[in-house]
């Protein structure tokens, strides 16, 4: 087959996992694995349970069906905010989901009653990162409400920082989370479960003891797949930066000029790319493009070969320095955007890798 494939070495995924169930256990935290980057994808998930994660997290429904088909029977929590129109079936087929909107609420209330279940939630506040979540001062009339519904039960508080405002977990705005759970559970006489307050963003304040005791739920995914915390991106300690690996295969090589010639438009993406002129350069066209991945989010592991840019079908690279031939495959480590793509495109390949079938160590 021609197309490219995705490498996911499920033994690192497990390590990785491990690795951060182990550091959250050690400061009171259950650990969500989120594996909504991948789709879905069941052996990922499998790998993070058998790493220590005490339940799964995902974006989309379909993705829990697509879990749920693969055998995988661990709870599901649903992440994004149920739609009104889906109610009926976050209720029949969830038992958590994260919910700031009344009407939803009343929603899942009917639906789970018609069930004869009780559907917990979590409910989201918004801390300055501007994505989803009650805005602090309308939590405590809010819960009230909730709180009367029948087929609710609030199972917890939580909040969601650095993924769209770029907000970074702090002592400040934790210690509010905390303050906001207590002053929810004073005045409505009721007992949280879970304070989740942590993505992988919030790594650094943990392992620094940043984080205030009563924040005892994470929901972690780049950090389990990727090995990084996402304040800054950086390699976590102990965990694997290479457990995705994408291959590419080279269908040309030619030696060309480093810059267009003749007079310039926008590219078919409506950009004007910049060029640097390096005289003549041996340039690679791989066979994937934009329509599987984000391009920009690749990095060679070979660290001789850039990536000059890509259009739908095509990336370029420059392999003035790679030994390449026609017909060699190059590997890149995705970013999580590069992931996200690469996961869900229908071109790319997946290869799930275990035990002895993995190709060896990278890192
Ligand atoms: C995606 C998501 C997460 C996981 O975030 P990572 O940065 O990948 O750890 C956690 N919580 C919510 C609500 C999410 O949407």
């Amino acid at each position: 087959m021609t197309h490219p494939y995705l490498t996911i070495d499920l033994d690192k995924i497990e390590h990785n996992a491990r690795t951060l169930v182990d550091l959250c256990r050690a400061h009171g935290i259950e650990v969500m694995g989120v594996t909504k980057a991948t789709g879905g994808h069941p052996e990922v998930a499998k790998a993070m349970l058998r790493g220590g994660v005490a339940s799964i997290g995902e974006s989309r429904l379909e993705h829990i069906h697509r879990l749920r088909d693969a055998g995988v029977d661990t709870p599901c929590a649903l992440l994004r905010l149920p739609a009104l129109s889906g109610v009926e079936e976050v209720a029949a087929e969830v038992g958590l989901s994260l919910n700031s909107e009344l009407a939803v609420l009343e929603g899942l209330s009917r639906a789970a009653c018609e069930r004869g279940r009780v559907h917990e939630v979590i409910l989201m506040v918004d801390l300055g990162d501007l994505r989803e979540g009650l805005w602090p001062d309308d939590l405590v009339p809010f819960a009230g409400e909730a709180l009367a519904l029948p087929g609710i039960r609030i199972a917890g508080l939580g909040t969601n920082l650095a993924c769209l405002g770029g907000v970074v977990p702090s002592e400040a705005n934790m210690r509010r989370l905390v303050a906001l759970a207590e002053e929810l559970e004073r005045s409505l006489d009721l007992e949280l479960r879970w304070i989740s307050g942590m993505n992988s963003s919030g790594l650094d304040l943990l392992a620094s003891g940043g984080l205030p005791h009563r924040v005892n739920h994470a929901r972690l995914g780049e950090a389990i797949l990727l090995g990084r915390e996402t304040t800054h991106r950086r390699p976590w300690p102990g965990t694997f930066q290479d457990a995705f690996v994408l291959h590419a295969e080279v269908l040309e090589l030619k030696r060309k000029p480093s810059v267009p010639l003749g007079e310039r438009a926008e590219d078919a993406f409506g950009h004007l790319p910049a060029f640097e002129d390096r005289g003549e350069i041996l340039r690679a066209l791989l066979n994937i493009g934009r329509e599987d991945v984000y391009v920009e989010g690749l990095t060679p592991l070979d660290g001789r070969l850039k990536v000059l840019g890509g259009s739908s079908g095509y990336l370029v690279l420059d392999a003035t320095a790679g030994g390449l031939r026609v017909g060699d495959r190059v590997a890149f480590l995705p970013s999580y955007s590069a992931l996200l793509q690469a996961m869900t495109s229908v071109n790319v390949e997946k290869r799930p890798l275990r035990g002895q079938e993995r190709e060896g160590s990278i890192a």
